[in-house]
């Protein structure tokens, strides 16, 4: 399925619902987390409805892991963060809770910012 009508994140692709955008292209989109766990929290989808590192294509995850050093260096220029954690949960178990394949980018800023 490319698209999911019940997905949320498949609606912030179609723009039905607003997120802060930090890249987009023709495959991927990152935005902003609406919950900022860590200043700069982003979010990097690929735009076809994919649940999970199993469902996900290799030319969407090629292109994914090509987009994430850019946004990476992007955050690190804007924030200045000390660290940056890459973070994808797989499975309600491993504490996903959108079932449309995403990967967390958390600047870090030392110890009691807020993760780990
Ligand atoms: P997960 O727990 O599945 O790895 O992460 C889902 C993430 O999506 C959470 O960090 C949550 O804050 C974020 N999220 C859920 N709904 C929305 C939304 O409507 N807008 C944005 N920007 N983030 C969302
Ligand atoms: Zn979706």
């Amino acid at each position: 399925m490319s698209h999911d009508p019940n997905c949320i994140f498949c609606k912030i692709i179609q723009k039905e619902i607003p997120a802060a955008t930090v890249y987009e292209d023709e495959h991927v989109l990152a935005f902003m987390d609406i919950s900022q766990v860590t200043k700069g929290h982003t979010l990097v989808i690929p735009k076809k409805h994919q649940k999970d590192i199993y469902e996900l294509t290799p030319d969407v995850a090629s292109h994914l892991f090509t987009v994430v050093p850019k946004i990476a260096q992007a955050l690190k220029d804007t924030f200045e963060p000390v660290g940056l954690n890459l973070v994808n949960n797989n499975g309600k178990e491993a504490g996903q809770t959108v079932f449309h394949y995403h990967m967390h980018l958390l600047p870090r800023y030392g110890k009691g910012d807020g993760f780990g």
